[in-house]
């Protein structure tokens, strides 16, 4: 039996609607400019620039419905994104059985420290210190895939304060979830407990202290998060 030195973390998981289980969160992967109006609302050029992904450690998953403002930063944007929960993985998965991997779907908010990600983007470092953050990634529970199929073209919104901000469906993302599962999976073995965060459309802003953060992408999950 392994005697662990010190308290091994506890896994992140994700509630999941209709069961009294839970999902263990392995690793985070995140597509970056996968919506064409939120490119350009960057700055670049989609037509040209295709989407790409980065990450975010595992224990930046929170469940709690509170976003705690992050240290060093005066710009924390939200970007509202749906989340895809894999239950098998694999390495070169094909498109066309891409979706055999999925165990289901959820929302999630990769939180993102903006200015402190333009200055890595201008300096060509790492983004971690923008998007990798504690508390970066709130996310909702998980419904499966066997619930409620394969979300295509549903509508995907963020309202802070009662107003919206961003305002798109699913069928606008450049990659599509099978197509972004195949992409990973040419780069890393993807694993059973990864989840994918799939890109936020346009309409990112800032967050101040005390602002409700609702979330929502129809027929797959609705998130409420205070900024703390
Ligand atoms: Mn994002």
């Amino acid at each position: 039996m392994t005697t662990y030195a010190i308290q091994p973390a506890a896994p992140v998981t994700l509630p999941i609607e209709g069961t009294d289980k839970v999902f263990p969160v392995a690793r985070v992967f995140c597509i970056g400019r996968n919506y064409a109006e939120h490119a350009r609302e960057m700055g670049h050029d989609p037509d040209r620039e295709p989407p790409f992904f980065f990450m975010k450690p595992a224990n930046a998953v929170t469940t709690t419905g509170q976003f705690p403002y992050p240290p060093g930063t005066s710009d924390v944007h939200h970007e509202m994104e749906m989340i895809v929960a894999l239950a098998k993985g694999g390495r070169d998965i094909p498109e066309d059985k891409a979706l055999d991997c999925v165990y289901g779907y959820g929302v999630g908010l990769d939180m993102t420290r903006r200015d402190l990600q333009g200055e890595a983007k201008k300096l060509g470092r790492p983004w971690e210190i923008g998007k990798a953050f504690d508390y970066a990634a709130p996310c909702s529970g998980l419904k499966r895939a066997a619930d409620i199929g394969h979300p295509v073209d549903n509508r995907i919104t963020l309202d802070v304060n009662g107003k919206r901000r961003q305002d798109s469906t699913l069928n606008k993302m450049i990659w599509s979830v099978p197509e972004t599962i195949a992409y990973i999976s040419r780069y890393f073995e993807l694993l059973p407990g990864d989840i994918i965060m799939s890109g936020t459309p346009e309409g990112v802003a800032a967050v101040v202290k005390g602002d409700t953060l609702v979330g929502e992408v129809e027929g797959v999950g609705r998130l409420e998060v205070v900024v703390v």
